[in-house]
């Protein structure tokens, strides 16, 4: 299977899920997860329907950034240090892994540098998993009240990396419970808020995400085949 055949599949099947969850395939953003691929395999990937790159690592982003031909919108997936924020600032057109007011201030006063609002996601930790960041799902309200003031960030949503099941259906209580907190916070206002997006959902589970209600996607595996890792 060439990546076009991948690419073509998956959004099939997103397409499918979008409209058993009562929306449609427009309604979806789809994310490849670009980690340890090629520029030219990006590109392919660009080519045949992702428009998006989510890296996990900065220094990925900041190599790739001006190698790919097909100029895809970049989002950062991965945990953020603030001391390379500075790196990817101009460069993402969303954070999904923001997981503390402390990361929140540092993003804020880059954007405020460059004049930019910096759309982000807050990360939650939907299982518990000791080693999974993200913030507690009670902890959201806290830091959402907390963003007045911080008028260079949006934070537009939520997004989660549930734990690895065998059988994906075990993540659907994670995505659900998400998905209330999601609604939940949706309907109230708060400054420097505008929720719009649930990203959850990678290639093992992304058609349980969006029947659960997610409106992004992060697809690697199912989009590249499995994974080489460089020593
Ligand atoms: C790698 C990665 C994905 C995609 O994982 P696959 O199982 O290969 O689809 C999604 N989200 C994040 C944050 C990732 O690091």
């Amino acid at each position: 299977m060439s990546i076009r055949d991948n690419v073509e599949f998956v959004l099939e099947q997103v397409e499918k899920a979008a409209i058993r969850s009562g929306r449609k395939l427009s309604d979806i953003t789809v994310i490849g997860a670009t980690k340890t691929q090629t520029p030219d395999a990006i590109d392919e990937m660009v080519n045949a329907g992702i428009k998006i790159a989510g890296e996990n690592r900065v220094q990925e982003i900041t190599q790739k950034y001006d190698m790919l031909k097909t100029k895809p919108a970049w989002h950062m997936i991965g945990h953020l240090q603030s001391n390379k924020i500075k790196y990817i600032i101009d460069k993402v057109e969303l954070i999904h892994s923001v997981d503390s007011l402390s990361l929140l201030k540092e993003i804020n006063k880059h954007a405020q540098r460059i004049n930019k609002v910096m759309p982000v996601l807050l990360q939650v930790n939907v299982s518990g998993e000791e080693s999974k960041f993200g913030m507690k799902p009670d902890e959201v309200e806290g830091i959402l009240e907390q963003c007045d003031g911080l008028n260079n960030i949006l934070v537009s949503g939520l997004m989660t990396i549930p734990p690895k099941q065998a059988n994906p259906n075990d993540n659907i209580l994670h995505f659900c419970n998400i998905f209330a907190k999601y609604i939940d916070i949706k309907d109230k206002k708060y400054n420097n808020v505008s929720i719009k997006h649930l990203s959850m959902g990678m290639s093992d589970d992304y058609v349980q995400a969006i029947e659960s209600g997610a409106t992004m996607v992060r697809i690697g595996t199912a989009v590249f085949g499995e994974r080489q890792y460089k020593n």
